[in-house]
């Protein structure tokens, strides 16, 4: 997972202060160290790293802590809102030009992921915004670019404007503004030449389609993974395009963070999106506080929230509520929950969104396979639709049939009963004690 490392780490570093009634001087400067340690590993920019650690010094021996009653927590609760401010402070959102079409140019070296995020972002502007993009190949160079925004196009089931790899790019961009205006999109996604290497060709031709089509936005795509040489290249895209915001792709992999934490700093511009993964719905806008709020291991509730709206249907949240309320959840119901949990992606990554996972007694060191998840399914899929309907029935016989359907055995079928049986105790047990002030769930 992205930020493993730094996560572990600057968690055991605030951890030695965290309770503390009192703060010295010292306890600050041994956070500190560790903190920029935690920092520097993770490739956080070292100008930004001795700049944090001064700002928290500052803040964590002053006024604020000092007369505190909780001046661990207040500590805390300082480097969290600096991590924050590091990654940008308040969410930045996609510009709506008074114009229309709103016009954004993707630019970024080859790799980065520019091509999919074109995708990606049409595909969030027209679900989460309810827009209705056109994009434009305008990547000549790269074969087969436009045929994979072509591609892409026809699974989003969105036009694309290409003229192919003969014509000017800049006559592209210009014709796709064009057809953007008659047929009435309120947004065109301009895919631009990448190449390996920053070079002098590459930002004249950039320049010249800025010139040309006057973006409102103008992304840089870089790809998390690579680091500091992710904040090098938006330095130099920044100089010569001045863009007007960071697209982070590739955070679901174990980036160590430095990028995502030094793009803001270094460059003053913004990351407004973070790719999560290869699929076209994998894009998000970026949260500086609940990244900083993850990365510290206070979990991310409000992501979580986002993910499973996303995700599940209003009104079969509420019949699922009932019948939890009076106990009559069935393995029909179990298996409809597990699709929308699929969809909400890896297990772990959800887990880490809990506050307090990292903390919770057999979640700390579990390792959450979604392999689990297809054999759990195949059970309850090999069971008959009386059997999922009414679990008592099972029997010896029943239970061996249902392990070989499933291809697992009989002791992981007996395993899966015993814990529908216990969940459906447990939500017995929460109905009743619904209501009564103080027995409700409760986050530590
Ligand atoms: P381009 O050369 O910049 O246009 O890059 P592409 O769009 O062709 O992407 C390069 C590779 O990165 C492809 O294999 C993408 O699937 C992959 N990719 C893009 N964004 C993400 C992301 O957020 N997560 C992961 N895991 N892979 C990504």
């Amino acid at each position: 997972m992205a930020f493993e490392g730094l996560s572990d780490r600057l968690q055991q570093s605030i951890k030695k202060i965290k309770g503390k009634g009192k703060v010295s001087e010292q306890d600050v400067k041994e956070m500190s160290r560790e903190v920029r340690l935690a920092l520097l590993e993770a490739d956080v920019n070292f100008k930004v790293v001795k700049d944090f650690v001064k700002r928290i010094r500052e803040r964590s021996v002053g006024e604020e802590v000092m007369s505190s009653l909780t001046p661990g927590q207040q500590v805390i609760k300082i480097v969290k809102d600096e991590l924050t401010e590091l990654m940008g402070g308040n969410e930045s959102k996609i510009a709506v030009s008074k114009r229309s079409p709103t016009v954004v140019m993707m630019v970024g070296l080859q790799g980065a992921g520019k091509t999919t995020t074109t995708g990606k972002l049409a595909n969030l502007l027209r679900k989460s915004y309810n827009r209705q993009p056109l994009l434009a190949a305008a990547d000549v160079y790269r074969p087969a670019a436009i045929q994979q925004l072509e591609t892409l196009g026809s699974q989003l089931d969105m036009p694309v404007h290409s003229q192919g790899t003969e014509a000017d790019p800049v006559d592209i961009a210009k014709q796709a503004v064009e057809q953007a205006k008659e047929e009435h999109h309120d947004y065109v996604i301009i895919d631009t030449a990448g190449r390996l290497h920053v070079d002098g060709d590459l930002m004249g031709e950039l320049q010249r389609i800025k010139d040309a089509v006057e973006p409102d936005e103008i992304f840089l795509v870089v790809d998390a993974m690579t680091g500091q040489d992710a904040v090098n290249v938006a330095e130099s895209f920044d100089e010569q395009l001045d863009i007007t915001g960071v697209l982070l792709t590739k955070l679901d992999g174990d980036t160590r963070g430095g990028a995502a934490l030094s793009i803001k700093a270094v460059t003053g511009k913004p990351i407004k999106f973070a790719g999560m993964g290869e699929k076209l719905d994998q894009l998000e806008p970026f949260h500086p506080e609940r990244m900083a709020s993850r990365i510290l291991g206070m979990g991310d509730m409000l992501s979580l929230i986002d993910k499973a709206q996303t995700q599940v249907d209003e009104k079969q949240a509420k019949d699922l509520e009932s019948k939890m309320r009076n106990a009559s959840f069935t393995f029909e119901d179990f298996l409809e929950q597990m699709e929308q949990v699929k969809n909400m992606g890896p297990l772990d990554e959800i887990v880490n969104m809990i506050p307090g996972a990292n903390k919770m007694k057999g979640l700390q060191n579990a390792s959450f396979d979604d392999k689990q998840i297809v054999h759990v399914e195949a059970i309850i899929q090999s069971m008959t639709k009386k059997e999922r309907l009414d679990p008592s029935l099972m029997n010896a016989s029943r239970k061996k049939r249902i392990a070989k359907g499933a291809g697992r055995s009989v002791s992981e079928v007996n395993r899966l009963l015993k814990q529908f049986e216990d969940m459906k105790k447990m939500m017995k047990q929460m109905s009743n004690t619904k209501g009564k002030k103080g027995k409700g769930m409760k986050f530590p």
